[in-house]
């Protein structure tokens, strides 16, 4: 039996890393559903390919478009708009989500594939730092897996494999420390988006890139990793490793401590989700120690990085903070990206939002969406 597989986000960077170890694995998986915002013909073409029964474009626009000029295969039921995506992700015959759209769209949909049943592979992030508590919620009264795709929680999801949580210390992620950690904070201020959406390790869709260069992402891999692995932040490290072969550590009460390697590569982590609890050969050859390479490591500046602190600090702080923290950073990169704003306003944002908006300290599902609104407002109004 194949395991049906579920694809949002199918058009994107995890979207096509994960249609290598589809292509791979055409024994074990069949992809059964994709989604994308707009880009209708590579939707098309993937349809095509894994002959998929059930697509969706998120944006209206494009999904005329594709039906005008006829892209998809017949045999391709393909809809639109928001409520045709969380349609997808409860397909019937589809035994797991991979949930690889970028931002906080990816929560409605997987809250209710958990509900129907499914597991998930979580790449995106943004959802769990919005919604953990509900997300986690969920996922366990339904008795659904919840498997972390994002590297560094693969890793520690692979590492504690075994050990009961009492026995668990800390959890130490690694980052690259981006595409400025040897840059001078002095000349921060002149980076452009050009250059912030070019990474030196991994090559990834340009929202999550200039969150590497902040290290934003690394904030919101915190988060990610409280909800994940309920741990609370005095015992979540970070540390700076430039080369991306360690994925992230965990360290034991007896002071040992576990890691996971491979090079920086999504196939690895991806498979690993689809896969689970099976293994089997990988897409990419793995490191090779028959090569020299060194590993460095080093503790992060936070005044170099101001967003790991607010991350920090949002997840003490807790409530409805982190998802404010969340929809001001995701307004904060589209407006760094437009030219509206300068690198460097991109904590100044995500700081004012948190100064702003206020929201109830154990909020609902609807009043974090309404959070979660209000503060994408109040960080598109501001000028500096
Ligand atoms: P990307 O921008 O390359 O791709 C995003 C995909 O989502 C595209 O297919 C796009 O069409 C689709 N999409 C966006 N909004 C949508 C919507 N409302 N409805 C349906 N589809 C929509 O992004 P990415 O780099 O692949 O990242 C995806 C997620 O995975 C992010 O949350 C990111 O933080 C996380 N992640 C990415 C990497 C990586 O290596 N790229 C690693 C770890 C985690
Ligand atoms: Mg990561």
């Amino acid at each position: 039996m194949r395991k049906k597989v579920i694809l949002l986000g199918a058009t994107g960077s995890i979207g096509s890393s994960t249609l290598r170890v589809l292509r791979e694995h055409r024994d074990r998986l069949q992809l059964v559903g994709v989604a994308a915002q707009s880009s209708h013909r590579e939707l098309a073409a993937i349809c095509q390919e894994f002959d998929v029964g059930h697509a969706v474009l998120h944006c209206e626009k494009a999904y005329l478009r594709a039906k005008q000029a006829n892209e998809f295969p017949a045999s391709t039921e393909l809809s639109a708009g928001a409520e045709a995506l969380e349609a997808l992700a409860t397909l019937p015959e589809a035994d797991i989500l991979l949930v690889a759209v970028v931002g906080a769209a990816g929560l409605r949909p997987t809250l209710a594939a958990i509900e129907a049943g499914k597991d998930i592979a979580l790449a995106n992030k943004e959802l769990l730092v919005l919604g953990g508590a509900h997300v986690i919620e969920a996922a366990r009264r339904k008795g659904v897996r919840l498997l972390p795709t994002d590297s560094e929680h693969n890793a520690i999801f692979q590492c504690l494999q075994g050990h009961p949580p009492e026995q668990l210390d800390k959890l130490i992620l690694t980052a690259s420390g981006g595409q400025f950690r040897d840059t001078p904070v002095s000349e921060m201020a002149n980076v452009t988006p050009e250059m912030a959406t070019q990474h030196p390790n991994w090559s990834m869709g340009p929202k999550i890139t200039v969150d590497s260069a902040t290290m934003a992402n690394k904030g919101l891999e915190l988060i990610e990793a409280h909800w994940l692995f309920g741990l609370e932040p005095n015992r979540l490290e970070v540390v700076i490793h430039p080369q991306s072969v360690v994925h992230s550590f965990v360290q034991f009460i007896d002071g040992s401590i576990l890691a996971q390697l491979s090079p920086p590569d999504m196939t690895f982590a991806i498979q690993h989700c689809l896969l689970y609890p099976d293994r089997a050969p990988g897409v990419e050859p793995t490191t090779d120690f028959r090569k020299a390479f060194s590993l460095d490591f080093k503790a992060p500046d936070f005044v170099k990085y101001p967003c790991l602190q607010l991350a920090y600090d949002a997840l003490r702080t807790g409530g409805a903070a982190p998802a404010i923290f969340n929809a001001a950073n995701e307004i904060a990169v589209e407006r760094f990206l437009a030219k509206e704003i300068a690198y460097l306003d991109i904590p100044r944002l995500i700081e004012h939002s948190l100064e702003q908006v206020t929201a109830p300290a154990t909020p609902s599902l609807d009043q974090l969406l309404q959070t979660d609104a209000e503060t994408r407002a109040v960080a598109r109004a501001h000028s500096f």
